[in-house]
């Protein structure tokens, strides 16, 4: 009887490493189709041929056309995930849909280059003029904030450009007290850029938040003592959606994306480390470093000192807002952090010098929560 045959092809090596990695399937042509990484890559590239192939017909496709898979194992899985996402973004695989569509993340829009500018939730932040808050990672966060801050400052819901028209007709907006019609010039030019002026500062500035909080409530008092009680209470509605405002900003506050850290993993190899520097929640170019011995790698003091120089020069030329290709290996780092650092070591560098770092990093156990 002959012995059943295996359901992996021959390209596939048999002495795939049981570890950590990255793993891409290329064509007969060399083309780059899929990139996944795994804690396991053995378990995880073999498994792609066990029980009838994949059961997600875009994945099943991809299989048939592999012919090539290329393994890199890593240290970590935080470090696999982090390559996994710059092949992603540089190599743009045909079968990964899922990373691709994420990395744009959601930001809120407002868009100073229109006359009468709306607070929209778009995906990406690119257009001259506009500015933008985020980025948020799903969509129902921004989509409240920018419904509350509408809704506090009266501003317009309808969509389009709007060249205001004082014999049309406006929506049920304005006799609810929830627009102040420009459509119709109820609101002039200035006036409704004013009041958009003033939902940008409360998105962008706690204190000023707090300013907006107080002139409510002194308007509320006052509208009460005089006995104008729709006024009082459309100032009291007012001052509840401003609070959800705040609670939701306190909800959508990244630490991570305004700090700067300097990550030490465990490299594949054990007498190297793997430095990740982050600026401002930027992920830099990751380093090695060796821990004693071996040759042509920066040792292990030399190379912290020179990421905290990077770190230092990438803090200079942030951007306020992500680029998209950015915001993924911020967010893979910033869950890492949360998760309290697991296998490595983190630094926040925001008020440590290089030496400290170099000190903190060489004596701290791995997988300490980040400082
Ligand atoms: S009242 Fe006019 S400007 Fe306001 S949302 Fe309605 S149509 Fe737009």
């Amino acid at each position: 009887m002959s012995p059943r045959r295996s359901p992996v092809p021959d390209w596939v090596p048999e002495d795939l490493p049981k570890r950590p990695g990255v793993y891409q399937f290329e064509d007969g042509h060399g083309t780059l189709l899929y990139v996944g990484k795994s804690v396991n890559l053995h378990r995880r590239v073999r498994g792609y041929f066990y029980g009838g192939g994949p059961r997600d017909e875009r994945i099943a496709q991809m299989v048939r056309l592999a012919r090539r898979v290329r393994v890199r194992p890593t240290g970590t899985d935080l470090e696999a995930r982090l390559e996994e996402a710059e092949r992603i973004v540089s190599g743009r695989p045909r079968f990964n849909r899922a990373l691709k569509n994420r990395s744009n993340g959601w930001f809120i829009e407002i868009d100073w280059s229109r006359p009468y500018p709306r607070l929209r939730v778009v995906r990406s932040a690119r257009k001259p003029g506009a500015r933008y808050f985020g980025p948020f990672q799903g969509r129902r966060l921004p989509t409240e904030m920018t419904e509350l801050a509408r809704k506090i400052f009266r501003l317009r819901a309808c969509k389009g450009p709007l060249r205001p028209d004082p014999g049309g007709s406006p929506c049920a907006q304005l006799g609810i007290g929830l627009c102040t019609a420009p459509c119709i010039g109820e609101a002039g030019l200035n006036r409704y850029r004013a009041q958009v002026r003033e939902a940008e500062r409360t998105l962008d500035d706690a204190a000023h938040a707090r300013a907006v909080r107080a002139g409510l409530l002194e308007e509320r008092d006052r509208r009460a003592s005089e006995l104008d009680y729709e006024a009082a209470a459309d100032a009291q509605r007012r001052l509840g959606w401003l609070d959800e405002l705040e609670l939701l900003r306190g909800a959508s506050h990244k630490p991570w994306l305004e700090r700067s850290w300097l990550i030490l993993l465990p490299h594949a190899r054990p007498d190297l480390r793997v430095l990740v520097p982050v600026a401002r929640g930027r992920v830099l170019e990751r380093r090695e470093a060796r821990i004693e011995g071996g040759n042509g790698v920066a040792p292990l003091p030399e190379a912290i000192r020179d990421a905290c120089y990077a770190v230092r020069v990438a803090e200079l030329r942030a951007e306020p807002v992500f680029p998209p290709e950015e915001l993924v290996p911020s967010l893979i780092v910033s869950r890492w952090l949360q998760e309290g650092a697991p296998e490595g070591k983190a630094v926040s560098l925001d008020r440590l010098g290089a030496e400290e770092a170099v000190a903190r990093l060489a004596s701290r156990p791995t997988g300490s929560r980040p400082a």
